[in-house]
């Protein structure tokens, strides 16, 4: 059914773009023009197919869902001092490459540098 398959790829759009904060359902189906019985079933869809989180939430008395992306967009904050960004070697490496990241020693030690650091505040915040 093409306008359940549209309206699903809309609403993961929507969604995903609301990041952290989440959309409310109500908003959402507002906001791409869907009954809430269609807007209910796609974000059980969404939900059985991993690619949202539903949350119950009280909104105006009302109960509601709030719809999260599961898979969080990278942010550029995370990799602007990757070796990578600044690499001359930068148009010549490919994964099939003589010159790859499979096998780069500078990458390497800067995702183990990433790691460490990951660990380290783990730690500090009793996550381990
Ligand atoms: S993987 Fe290594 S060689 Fe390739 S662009 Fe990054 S730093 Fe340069």
């Amino acid at each position: 059914m093409p306008r359940r398959n549209e309206l699903e790829h809309k609403a993961l759009d929507v969604i995903s773009n609301n990041g952290t904060d989440g959309v409310l359902q109500s908003e959402l189906w507002r906001e791409l023009d869907a009954t809430s019985r269609e807007g209910s079933r796609i974000a059980l869809k969404l939900e059985t197919k991993g690619l949202i989180l539903r949350e119950k939430e009280l909104f105006e008395g009302r109960w509601t869902y709030r719809l999260f992306p599961k898979r969080k967009p990278a942010s550029l904050s995370s990799i602007i001092d990757s070796p990578c960004l600044m690499c001359t070697n930068d148009a010549r490496c490919g994964a099939w490459s003589p010159i790859s990241p499979n096998d780069c020693p500078r990458l390497t030690m800067w995702i183990l540098g990433v790691e460490e650091e990951e660990n380290e505040i783990a730690e500090s915040s009793g996550e381990t």
